[in-house]
């Protein structure tokens, strides 16, 4: 259901059937307990349609399959004229991306004070916030566990392997308690005191 071409999610929208949409129109990421194997995160996502509707997504899809890992997906070589499978060829090129240092995805750790490298499945809200084409993301730090608010472009979040050279951050520790973030992000993205940080690259 994801798609690497298009680097888009199918999802069902009860109004228009199949509905595809990218990352950065996802809303809210929640990790279902007890289904470790493979785990798997409830999304709210928004749809063409103007309206949110719920939708299901494993960890794989989310970290993984944006890096071309974990599908049989072929692609025409035109070397040699023959359908080759798309995920290697993917996965080679994010490996030697890795490899040189290169980070899929990153977010600024506020409390921290630095730049961290990070998978989709650390954000857990995301909304349009300022200009067209920028959105407000929730973090979650997989080295210190806190929260940080980033404003950065629909690319950042969507395209791997595209980090935004500025990041804006809010300077506001959250609260542990996803509720209560939830709502806290919501606030912060309408007072928007972001402060630009630039990421070292
Ligand atoms: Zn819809
Ligand atoms: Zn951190």
């Amino acid at each position: 259901m994801y798609d690497r071409l298009t680097t888009q999610y199918t999802f069902a929208c009860p109004g228009q059937g199949d509905t595809r949409i990218a990352l950065s129109s996802f809303r809210r990421l929640e990790r279902l307990p007890g289904a470790a194997h493979p785990a798997v995160f409830r999304v709210r996502f928004e749809c063409g349609c103007g309206q949110e509707h719920p939708g299901l997504v494993t960890h794989a899809e989310l970290d993984w399959a944006p890096l071309g890992l974990g599908g049989d997906v072929s692609f025409l070589n035109l070397m040699t004229a023959r359908r080759e499978p798309l995920e290697e060829e993917l996965a080679g090129v994010a490996a030697t991306r890795i490899g040189a240092g290169e980070w899929p995805w990153s977010f600024f750790c506020y409390p921290e004070n630095q730049r961290r490298p990070v998978f989709p499945s650390s954000f857990f809200l995301l909304a349009p916030s300022g200009p067209p084409g920028i959105v407000g993301v929730a973090v979650r730090c997989p080295v210190c566990d806190s929260t940080s608010i980033n404003l950065v472009s629909e690319q950042h979040v969507d395209l791997p392997f595209h980090n935004d050279a500025e990041i804006g951050v809010v300077e506001h520790v959250f609260d542990a308690d996803v509720a209560r973030a939830a709502e806290e992000f919501a606030a912060e993205l309408d007072s928007a005191q972001f402060d630009a940080r630039r990421l070292a690259l």
